[in-house]
């Protein structure tokens, strides 16, 4: 038998490729299942190439259009879990699918794992809490990536087995590094410039909203290099903004993980609502704004490396304008700053738990 590992966005295969890999290194058997969201070259093709994984056992074939419909996905998975026998089922973070793939396969008594498990917002207007509530009541094992994660999971009283594991991306953030150290600042970007990226409903579903974050950018006086996310440049086009944005913004398509490495590595700045460029802005000393109503990762913020911007309140543009300023100083700070995402141990932690579980049955391992 196996353990059966959904992907179905770009962040879930970039941050699993460690644990991917070190299940292939290990021969824990496995199946690697996606199930459609981000299925295309730019978010989800190019990276398997890219980051050396294995092509998909399966796709469920969740068109990208209705593939975060929970109401298209359950039948789905469903039916795969049924027609597949597995040990167990790894899932990554809060995605629809995530948490669809968590609460069919809890249905259908099947062990979950949950890794970056315990990441909490408190905010319930967020699509990406609730899932990550549903996941953590599913989940048999959950793998907390800081330890405000695993804070949060004890304080749930949540069933089965949590522990800190560290984030895997750190692996593979620690492994590119002298990759991007050697390719030097991206090619045309010899000025400071800002990286920005924004995909998240409640930025990207608004029109008003979206043209003024956009709007907003052109307070500073440098480029902002933006690879647009489908999602973003759906609205975009359906919002006649794309005439509507400032001249230093600039639209790219987006960029693949080692180029968006080294833009994050030598920006003078990032601006995201993603959850993992803040992680990776953090990994690589960069400061970071986080454009969002509310926190994911509350310790960059206490350490005074990440700060909040929420567009819907007063001075967000003067938000922009002061981190552009401050942000040779705030980037001192990191010399002080404990990784609080663990070592470059995570993928081993977790597949090592997993080999020893009940309910993984090869006991050849
Ligand atoms: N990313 C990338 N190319 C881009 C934009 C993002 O490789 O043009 C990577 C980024 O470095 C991070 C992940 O995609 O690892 C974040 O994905 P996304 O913003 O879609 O999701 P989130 O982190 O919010 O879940």
């Amino acid at each position: 038998m196996a353990i059966g590992v959904f992907v179905a966005t770009r962040p879930d295969i970039i941050k699993l490729t460690p644990v991917i890999r070190r299940m292939k290194e290990e021969s824990l058997p496995f199946v690697l299942i996606h199930t459609g969201q981000h299925y295309d070259a730019n978010m989800s093709d190019n990276f398997f190439g890219e980051l050396k994984l294995p092509q998909p056992d399966s796709f469920l074939g969740a068109k990208p259009e209705t593939a975060s419909d929970v109401s298209d996905l359950i039948p789905r998975i469903t039916n795969f879990l049924k027609k597949n026998p597995l040990d167990a089922v790894t899932v990554l973070g809060d995605t629809n699918s995530a948490m669809t793939v968590a609460v069919s396969a809890c249905i259908l008594f099947l062990p979950v794992i949950h890794i970056e498990a315990g990441c909490r917002s408190f905010d319930r207007r967020m699509p990406e809490e609730i899932n990550r509530v549903l996941i953590a009541d599913c989940a048999d094992l959950h793998f907390a990536p800081t330890r405000q994660c695993l804070k949060n999971l004890i304080e749930e009283k949540v069933p089965g087995e949590a522990l800190f594991s560290g984030h895997p991306i750190v692996e593979l953030v620690e492994e590119l590094k002298p990759r991007i150290e050697r390719l030097g600042r991206p090619q045309g970007l010899d000025q400071e410039f800002v990286i920005l990226t924004l995909h998240r409903p409640e930025n990207s579903d608004d029109k008003e909203k979206l043209g003024f974050i956009l709007r907003s950018f052109g307070r500073i006086q440098m480029p902002v290099i933006f690879p647009v996310h489908p999602r973003t440049q759906k609205n975009l086009k359906l919002f006649g903004l794309y005439d509507k944005v400032p001249k230093n913004v600039q639209l790219v398509e987006p960029l693949g993980y080692l180029e968006m490495l080294r833009h994050i590595r030598y920006a003078h700045f990032v601006a995201t609502d993603s959850g993992g460029v803040q992680q990776e802005a953090f990994l690589l000393g960069t400061p970071c704004l986080t454009i969002r109503r509310t926190f994911d990762w509350p310790e960059t913020l206490e350490a005074g490396i990440n700060f909040l911007a929420n567009p819907e309140m007063p001075g967000f543009e003067d938000t922009i304008v002061a981190i552009a300023n401050a942000a040779d100083s705030i980037r001192m700070r990191f010399k002080n700053v404990e990784n609080i995402f663990g070592g470059t141990n995570a993928s081993k932690i977790i597949v090592d738990k997993i080999k020893q579980q009940q309910f993984f049955r090869d006991s050849s391992l």
